[in-house]
């Protein structure tokens, strides 16, 4: 199948690329580089903005696709809450001029790589998908918003559409080729790991007095290539089903920052420093995933997500 993947040259864009390399899909990236790096796709790439409707335009002008995967967001969390109209406006008008250039050249089918950042503090461990959807970014809003917009694209133009709400995205390719290679870095493994390898001089854990077993917040991590095989299978239920349906995609298992850090020392043989810092506002205290509706729905298991994965 031909897929047009927008910012297919991010993080998990470029491993979801590679995947779809691999299964024989013929791949278009666009992506304006902002975030992404040229270096980790080797298929067509075109350098555009989705708030350029001519940019966008014209990619399906020249080829005929069967499906896109919109990866192309802004995604920090902190930033979103600092400049709140940079987010809305990227995140849903771009998402709407992408909408708007399908609709025009009757491309019908889109995977949108939406976030579990919309159930902000879930009332209920594991979160499923039905769980109350109450953002506390605007990061988060931008996610619950656009699968909105995505809704009325199917119901008015029969747009299908399969939100994907992922978890804590972490992992790199097995060959290590490629990986998450963010500037500024603020996630938690990465740092760890720079710290780790004596590139930061301490690792600092945001609060330990939550209500947690351990005190320190409890998320979802999921491997990358596992979200990436998500992707596919997500692709071949809207071409075989062509039906609207979305999925949070986790392992199903929480970790403490504390086991994460400890993980990390272990693993690494190194003794880095940590300390107890305050807590970064809009943390909840908690949150995993209810993975059983693609487990069932999509026959899909994570497969890299153990935090104690061994390579055989
Ligand atoms: N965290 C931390 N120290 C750091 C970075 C993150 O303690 O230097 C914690 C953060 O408070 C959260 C968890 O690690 O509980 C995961 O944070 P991250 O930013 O990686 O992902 P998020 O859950 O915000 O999407």
């Amino acid at each position: 199948m031909k897929i047009l993947v927008t910012g297919g040259a991010g993080y998990i864009g470029s491993h979801t690329v590679a995947e779809l390399l691999k299964a024989g899909h013929e791949v278009v990236v666009f992506d304006n580089l902002l975030y992404g790096h040229k270096e980790s796709i080797s298929c067509p790439l075109v350098v555009g903005d989705l708030l350029n409707k001519e940019e966008i335009n014209q990619v399906f002008e020249k080829e005929k696709f069967e499906g896109v995967i919109h990866f192309a967001n802004y995604a920090l969390v902190g930033e979103s809450m600092k400049n709140p109209g940079k987010y809305f406006e990227s995140n849903l008008q771009g998402g709407i001029n992408l909408l708007d250039a399908m609709k025009a050249h009757v491309v019908n089918k889109i995977v949108f790589s939406s976030s579990c950042a919309q159930y902000g503090f879930p009332e209920k461990l594991p979160v499923r998908e039905d769980e109350s959807k109450k953002p506390v970014s605007v990061y988060g809003e931008t996610k619950l918003l656009f699968e909105r917009i995505l809704a009325w694209y199917d119901k008015l133009f029969g747009i299908k559409n399969i939100c994907m709400r992922y978890f804590n995205a972490a992992g790199a390719s097995l060959d290590g080729s490629i990986g998450e290679d963010h500037t500024p870095e603020t996630h938690l493994i990465p740092l760890v790991m720079q710290t780790a390898l004596g590139q930061k001089e301490k690792q600092i854990i945001f609060g330990d007095d939550y209500q947690t077993p351990d005190g320190t917040n409890i998320r979802d991590y999921i491997h990358v290539l596992d979200l990436a095989s998500a992707h596919l299978r997500s692709l071949d239920y809207l071409i075989n089903e062509n039906k609207s349906d979305n999925f949070n995609v986790g392992t199903g298992t929480g970790y403490s920052v504390k086991q994460i850090v400890e993980t990390i020392k272990k693993i690494s043989g190194v003794d880095f420093l940590v300390e107890i810092g305050p807590r970064r506002p809009g943390d909840p205290d908690a949150v995993w995933a209810d993975n059983s509706k693609i487990k069932k729905i999509l026959s899909w298991e994570p497969r890299y997500s153990s935090l104690h994965h061994q390579r055989n």
